[in-house]
């Protein structure tokens, strides 16, 4: 008999308790071979009594699941957010998950905001470098509250760092196809090297020297600010685009306005060998959250990724085209163009993947 895949299930805050439950139902219907075990960390626990994640937490996770899969976190009620930091970036930094890799693929033209852009003119892959940057916290402040006051944030590269990244995606690049079946074929890697001079010195060696260990792969490079402006004048010559922790933050929300928006995006954070992370790209968006408005797709394919990750790429082709179904025939919610809430879309494809 197949091994059930344990997977961790952090649902969390806002739309994520809308929006995992019907990835669960999704994955079920696929007739995966997991079993989900439930965490209830989020902000009514943090309120209930001040627990972000419980002191073993992280290494019970690695420890004891295939993967953990994540709704949102973030929740007005609690200052700073602090319960969504400690959860998200500890999951990120103590359990080393470095890649973040957002795959941006358009679904229907209808979803896409630029004019002339078929669903094949949009299927690239963002792989961000996500355990170090400006998110260490690293830095301070002096003489706060004085009009002379000086605010340091410390942008960390390292040697490790941003060599397993930039080989991370050479790799991705090799062992990848395209929607359309043909192989991936190039690396572009996104910096701003130009003003940040030291720590873009040093991707850019670091990206010559991985490089050459891939002589049939193509290379390309570009600053940030020209990589966004591409990106909404012609995203087709994209194919995989590497780059570091805040660039990654900001050109996938870009990337993910090009397939329709927050709701259709998905993301892993990987660490391979290790036991993986997969959210979707939106956060709790606390205004609409408890309206059963919210879009599922984005963990729906979230799940659906995790699924691929962890060996099963049938169960995962079934549901990205059981989500491509439920876009054709609009069975979709409202930020996307369709009437459908939250909940009766996600019955509607775990409904349709089930049958099929
Ligand atoms: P974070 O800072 O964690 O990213 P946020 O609230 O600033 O959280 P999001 O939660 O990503 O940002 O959402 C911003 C807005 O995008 C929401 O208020 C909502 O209008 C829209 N949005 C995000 N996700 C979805 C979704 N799944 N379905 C529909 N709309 C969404």
């Amino acid at each position: 008999m197949t091994q059930r895949k344990r997977i961790a299930v952090i649902a969390g805050d806002g739309i994520g308790k809308e929006v995992i439950p019907q990835a669960l139902k999704v994955v079920e219907a696929a007739g995966a071979a997991v079993e989900f075990t439930e965490f209830d960390w989020g902000a009514d626990r943090y309120l209930a009594d001040k627990t972000t994640a419980p002191p073993d937490g992280f290494s019970n996770l690695a420890r004891d699941y295939d993967a953990i899969l994540v709704g949102a976190l973030g929740d007005p009620r609690v200052p700073s957010n602090i319960h969504a930091k400690e959860i998200l970036l500890g999951m990120r930094f103590k359990m080393d998950l470095y890649a973040n890799v957002r795959p941006v693929r358009l679904m229907d033209a209808a979803l896409c905001p630029l004019k002339d852009v078929e669903p094949k003119d949009v299927d690239f892959v963002v792989i961000r470098e996500n355990t170090e940057g400006v998110y260490g916290d690293v830095g301070g402040v002096f003489k706060q509250g004085t009009a002379d006051e000086v605010a340091i944030q410390e942008d960390i590269n390292t040697r490790k760092g941003v060599e397993r990244i930039i080989r991370y995606a050479f790799e991705y690049c090799a062992h990848h196809k395209k929607l359309d079946g043909s192989p991936r074929q190039r690396v572009l890697m996104c910096d701003k090297s130009n003003a940040m001079t030291h720590a873009g010195g040093l991707w850019q060696r670091v990206f010559k020297e991985v490089a050459a260990e891939y002589p049939k792969i193509e290379t390309q490079h570009m600053y940030v600010d020209a990589l966004c402006m591409q990106m909404v004048r012609d995203p087709r010559p994209f194919d995989v685009i590497v780059t570091n922790n805040m660039f990654g933050d900001i050109v996938t929300d870009l990337a993910a306005g090009l397939q329709g928006g927050l709701g259709m995006a998905a993301s892993g954070n990987l660490h391979p060998g290790k036991t993986s992370m997969f959210e979707p790209v939106h956060g709790s968006a606390p205004p609409i959250a408890g309206k059963n408005i919210a879009n599922p797709f984005g963990a729906i394919l979230t799940a659906a990724m995790m699924l691929a990750h962890l060996g099963m790429a049938a169960e995962s082709a079934k549901i990205e085209a059981g989500v491509l179904e439920a876009v054709r025939q609009k069975k979709i919610t409202a930020d996307i163009g369709g009437t459908m809430g939250t909940w009766e879309a996600g019955d509607w494809l775990a409904e349709r993947i089930a049958r099929r």
